[in-house]
């Protein structure tokens, strides 16, 4: 066990901690569950402990004790009870980069054996199918099959300018699955020159960043890169944020990477879209790694407004401010709980708008929301920005 997970910077950044705990205020985890524990300084805390009690020789000569293994899990599971929102490094005053910590901590977990044994699930999937849900790579793109018309080709083409890159979640969840199909028919009836890769594509990293396994990442980025390269496209769209990110911050700058809400507002101004009236009352979820994480705000907002008929109100907390869902970070396969108390918060604040749709620009968003929707009988609309889109395309 060593620090080596951490940079240098990053050690730097934790000794300019003011203790304000502004991070602990904005913090949707310790919000659900009044647990301060889960919050940034907290999490800070800890970590210092398990920092200066490694270092070998001069730990020795200090006096000062490794945690035991008990302290370490339980340390630990605060670690993974985050959402990975970055609303702490979005408020911290002394702009600590929280959410690239979180990161090396969860990597620092896995390293020292102290992890949650989901993440040797996501491992083993990852590795043996290529996708984190374990499900057969093969039918990746077998949702184009559920289309109203679905093209003999399956969208997968040799050649084609634009590459859409599904991701794992719109691939495999049927609620999700609408979204990719929201989007091809939006391409097709706007002649985009696109093709999906099928099979072909594999995750794009983010679950491994997410779970610590890093090492995993290099290997999959290659593998999506020569993909792409022999396709001879020029841009990669998404409609999915956590791969957006991931390829903006992770990938190398070779093609140029567009989230769906910046494609559909190019369509719409270029009028290859014409967007029929919808008598809705709309508010917009800022999904956190398109917002504070990419500062994709006005996108969004930008294709709302261009229906007509639509009546778009903004939550109490928006854009920067946007607070977490609950379906970020893979909290949701180590605490559903949380996430559910997480998501139960989230839709109190959207009814409170008087909204009868909320609009996201995410596929994980929209699972989180529609499922509390769903299982708690609220009489609310949870569409994705493609299928709104399409609503308003007839
Ligand atoms: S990333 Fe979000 S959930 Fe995690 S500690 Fe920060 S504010 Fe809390
Ligand atoms: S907001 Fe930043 S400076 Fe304040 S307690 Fe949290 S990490 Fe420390």
């Amino acid at each position: 066990m060593s620090n080596q997970d951490y940079s240098v910077k990053q050690l730097l950044e934790m000794g300019a901690c003011t203790n304000c705990q502004v991070c602990a205020d904005v913090c949707p985890a310790v919000s659900a569950s009044q647990n301060g524990e889960l919050s940034a300084i907290s999490r800070m805390k800890g970590l210092t402990q398990v920092l200066k009690g490694r270092g070998g020789l001069l730990r020795g000569l200090l006096g000062r004790k490794l945690p035991s293994g008990e302290a370490f899990d339980r340390f630990s599971e605060t670690v993974f009870r985050c959402t990975l929102c970055g609303n702490c490094q979005e408020v911290c005053p002394v702009g600590i980069h929280l959410k690239d910590l979180w990161l090396s901590v969860r990597q620092d977990m896995v390293h020292s054996g102290h992890y949650p044994k989901k993440i040797d699930m996501i491992r083993d999937n990852l590795g043996e199918s290529r996708n984190v849900f374990g499900e057969d790579n093969e039918e990746r793109a077998e949702w184009v099959e559920d289309m109203d018309e679905p093209p003999a080709d399956g969208y997968i083409r040799d050649k084609a300018d634009v590459v859409y890159f599904t991701g794992c979640t719109s691939a495999y969840f049927p609620l999700a699955q609408k979204i990719p199909v929201a989007l091809a028919e939006i391409l097709d009836r706007s002649g985009v020159d696109f093709t999906l890769l099928g099979e072909a594509e594999w995750c794009c990293g983010f679950p491994m960043l997410g779970a610590g396994l890093k090492e995993m990442f290099q290997v999959f980025m290659a593998h999506n890169l020569s993909v792409i390269r022999e396709r001879g496209a020029g841009e990669v769209l998404f409609a999915c944020p956590s791969c957006y990110a991931t390829w903006r911050e992770y990938y190398p700058g070779e093609f140029k990477m567009t989230h769906a809400s910046q494609f559909l507002v190019d369509l719409i101004k270029s009028g290859r879209v014409p967007l029929k009236e919808l008598n809705l009352t709309v508010t917009y979820h800022d999904p956190c790694d398109l917002g504070r994480g990419t500062r994709v705000f006005d996108e969004p907002r930008e294709v709302i407004r261009a229906i007509p008929g639509v009546r778009f109100v903004e939550l109490p907390h928006n854009r920067e401010n946007c607070v977490c869902c609950g379906g970020g970070g893979n909290l949701e396969m180590v605490d559903a709980k949380l996430s559910a108390r997480i998501a139960d918060r989230k839709i109190q604040e959207i009814r409170s708008t008087g909204a009868d749709t909320v609009v996201t620009s995410c596929q994980q968003c929209v699972r989180t929301m529609m499922t509390y929707v769903r299982r708690n009988k609220i009489p609310l609309d949870v569409l994705d920005i493609t299928q709104l889109i399409r609503r308003a395309l007839g």
